[in-house]
């Protein structure tokens, strides 16, 4: 799509090709200068282990247009740790958290024309990746990488208000105990297409995965993480080896604390305990939070709050998130980058 037909009060999550991307190489031990350029086609091997044993990894955040005009990035320095974690976990080289937070500013930089306007719930989408390339067979670990940064406008996940969503327990696993789920890694997604297109031929937002050892415990809502309020005003979200360890959660978790004095618990989430909760969501960097309606468990659904009616904390919190995201609430300490 052409800049000039954006329509930005119609914008979803789809592909659109902005102006420049970040590109650096690694090779013989270490990442080149990087550039941008305004080719949005990758000239790889075929032999690249990306392609043969999914030796890639990837992240999402977002830019944020203020209302004085400035440009804020949202914990960019997390993403890049965690960057650097999933590539540990599949023995590829990462970007250095400078290196990573530089390609971030550049790209917005290059691409401001693409920020949704201030207000308009829009935002910047950055999907940094690294991806194992260059001649090769063997299943080891790729000659050379690349790591490549792009971005797309993207409206709000909602338009026209938050709505509560229902999501269906899947039988399929997204990930193994000591696996790969706590790494962004596509291997995973990989896995939750077929029972995710499974749930909405079902009418289901999204499944829900349970803990792979025991299948009695959530773990994650699709691609993003569960959270849940109980009846005394305790934030719990799952803790375990196989979650992938969210932003939008981890921030949560500390406005949930700081800002709304809830008690946060980071523990197991019984899937036949859900009657201790009395509202419910799921959190990720692409909607900020979806607000669970119930949960289809069994052939049962079983409803929080309400199917049509956003509860009181989900909404505080989502108020709370978003409002510092864009600069209109304080932010604590660190989380903001300007660009
Ligand atoms: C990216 C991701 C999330 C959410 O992480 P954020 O940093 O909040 O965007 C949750 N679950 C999975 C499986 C993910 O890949």
């Amino acid at each position: 799509m052409a800049y000039e037909n954006i329509e930005w009060d119609k914008l979803g999550f789809d592909y659109i090709k902005t102006d420049q991307r970040y590109l650096s190489h690694w090779r013989n031990g270490d990442w080149d200068q990087g550039k941008l350029t305004e080719d949005n086609v990758l000239h790889i091997s075929e032999g690249s282990t990306a392609l043969h044993y999914g030796q890639q990894c990837f992240e999402g955040l977002k830019a944020y247009r203020c209302k004085d005009g400035s440009i804020n990035l949202f914990r960019p320095d997390q993403n890049a740790l965690r960057m650097q974690r999933s590539c540990a976990r599949l023995l590829m080289p990462a970007p250095s958290t400078e290196q990573f937070i530089e390609a971030c500013k550049q790209v917005v930089k290059a691409n401001e024309r693409f920020i949704p306007p201030y207000g308009s719930g829009g935002a910047l989408y950055l999907r940094p990746f690294v991806i194992g390339v260059g001649d090769n067979i063997g299943v080891r670990t790729a000659p050379e990488f690349i790591f490549s940064v792009f971005c797309i406008p993207v409206g709000p996940y909602f338009k026209g208000g938050m709505k509560p969503n229902n999501f269906v327990i899947s039988s399929y696993d997204r990930a193994a105990p000591q696996g790969t789920g706590a790494a962004k890694v596509g291997g995973n997604y990989a896995a939750s297409l077929m029972p995710g297109s499974q749930a909405k031929k079902n009418n289901f937002a999204d499944c829900i995965y349970l803990d792979p050892q025991t299948h009695t415990k959530i773990e994650e809502v699709g691609s993003a993480n569960f959270f849940a309020i109980t009846h005394n005003d305790e934030f719990v979200t799952p803790k375990s080896p196989s979650v992938l360890p969210g932003i939008t959660r981890l921030s949560l978790i500390e406005l949930a604390q700081s800002r709304l004095g809830l008690k946060v618990i980071e523990g197991d989430v019984f899937i036949d305990k859900l009657g201790d909760f009395k509202e419910a969501g799921a959190c990720g960097t692409a909607a900020v939070i979806t607000p669970i309606g119930g949960i289809e468990y069994n052939g049962k659904l079983h409803v929080f709050h309400s199917e049509k009616e956003v509860g009181p904390v989900v909404s505080r919190l989502y108020a709370e998130l978003t409002g510092v995201q864009s600069g209109d609430i304080e932010a604590p300490e660190g989380w903001i980058v300007k660009v």
